[in-house]
């Protein structure tokens, strides 16, 4: 046997006992939400630095909460991603969900961006901002009542009541103000509307472009996703806008977040575990950030270039379990005031 023969053997056996030990690892069943491609980075460095395999289902919420309920305890998921507080709570709620008690979460996840017994944790925070048309308003609104002032009639965009984001931003004005004060803000929201309901948050702010709308409420992602690449009928001009992180004099800014959470079924549960533990990580922070615009939920990690543009602000740090508590009332009262 020559020398390079015997090496190529060698070479073949180490790498069938690497295979064999990445395999014995394991694997992960993931079931997401997230609808991000950038994403794929997270988890290829997931797998390259624990020899976990990645199985990945990608849904929306409620179709991954629906098959979740049909699977019961033969459910191959390990771990549920969502990128709303109100939807983890929908599946809270349909008793999936299974805590942790993790001293890398609770330490490194703030109090109000988990919740209260560890059935969920947030990764990565947007802020529900406004944005307007600089040429079109003199003074923005500075706060969430004020958005529903009439001084704002006929100009503002925002997207449909039935988004789990609208859900959430009037859960907000319930946990605040309660519910009799929070119908009279969606009626004068509803009065402020420059037309119907329609469209992602993307079109809220093209509607600036268009002028169609003076005032857009987004997430924060969505724009500055347009300052680092190119979105149609917005990129070119992002100068234009201006905008606001509402009640930074009292409460702070509305957030929201995209969570994770173990299963109640999980099959690999270590892995599971582990697997959140490495999203709460520098370096899958940072990739929140660097791919998708988000801002970190883990305080002092560097923002991306697109996100810094942005700025930071004062958060509100209500407990985002109460954006589920108050969904139902928020869903009832965007009906009774008549916001589609
Ligand atoms: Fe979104």
């Amino acid at each position: 046997m020559t020398d390079t023969k015997i090496s190529r053997l060698a070479l073949a056996a180490a790498i069938a006992a690497a295979a064999g030990a990445a395999s014995a690892e394991g694997e992960l069943n993931l079931y997401s939400s997230r609808h991000y491609d950038t994403d794929e980075a997270l988890y290829a460095n997931f797998e390259e630095a624990t020899g976990i395999t990645i199985n990945r289902i990608e849904a929306s919420a409620d179709e991954l909460i629906a098959r979740l309920q049909a699977e019961g305890e033969n459910s191959p998921a390990d771990v549920l991603l969502t990128v709303d507080a109100g939807r983890m709570w929908r599946a809270d709620q349909a008793g999936l969900l299974s805590p942790v008690d993790s001293e890398i979460l609770n330490r490194r996840i703030p109090a109000h961006l988990r919740h209260p017994d560890g059935h969920w944790f947030g990764f990565s925070q947007r802020a529900r901002i406004f944005f307007y048309d600089k040429d079109a308003v003199d003074r923005p609104p500075q706060t969430y009542e004020e958005l529903a002032d009439d001084r704002y009639e006929g100009m503002v965009c925002m997207r449909s009541s039935s988004n789990i984001y609208s859900l959430s931003l009037l859960a907000s004005i319930i946990a605040e103000h309660g519910e009799a004060v929070a119908t009279e803000w969606a009626q004068g929201l509803k009065d402020n509307l420059a037309r119907d309901p329609q469209g992602g948050d993307t079109d809220q702010l093209r509607g600036i472009v268009s002028g169609e709308c003076a005032i857009a409420v987004s997430n924060t992602y969505y724009f500055a996703r347009a300052l680092r690449k190119d979105v149609d009928g917005l990129s070119g001009s992002t100068d234009e806008i201006g905008w606001i992180f509402p009640n930074q004099s009292d409460r702070g800014t509305h957030v929201n977040i995209s969570a994770g959470a173990v299963l109640a079924s999980a099959p690999n549960r270590d892995n599971a575990v582990r697997f959140l533990e490495y999203l709460a990580s520098d370096e899958a922070q940072v990739y929140f950030s660097e791919g998708n615009d988000e801002y970190p939920a883990v305080p002092g990690v560097a923002l991306a270039e697109s996100v810094a543009a942005l700025g930071l602000f004062r958060q509100d740090d209500l407990n985002l379990s109460a954006l589920g508590e108050h969904q139902n009332a928020a869903v009832r009262i965007y009906d009774e005031v008549g916001y589609e």
